[in-house]
């Protein structure tokens, strides 16, 4: 599952340096997560850093991007390839 975030963001940056991914993108009004590239940090034991960096919660899981460990770690192979 990617994770989405929601309106609630104050775009303080304080999440983008956390992705290893490159997921969270700074648009304007809000941050942007983009599901390709998110893999809910599986690789890094699956705790995603970007939430906790998040001084409003507002990252919060994307019911329409769900996706299981093992679609998850695919994801992550593929995205460590292209690096
Ligand atoms: Fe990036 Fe991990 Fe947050 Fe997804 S959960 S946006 S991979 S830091
Ligand atoms: Fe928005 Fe939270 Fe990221 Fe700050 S840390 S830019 S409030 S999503």
């Amino acid at each position: 599952m990617s994770l989405l975030i929601t309106e609630e963001c104050i775009a303080c940056d304080a999440c983008i340096d956390e992705c290893p991914n490159e997921a969270i993108e700074a648009d304007d009004p809000i941050y942007m997560i983009d599901p390709d590239k998110c893999t809910e940090c599986i690789e890094e034991g699956g705790e995603p850093s970007c939430v906790p960096a998040c001084p409003v919660d507002c990252i919060i899981p994307d019911p329409d991007n769900v996706e299981n460990a093992k679609e998850l770690k695919l994801k992550a192979k593929h995205i460590n390839k292209e690096d």
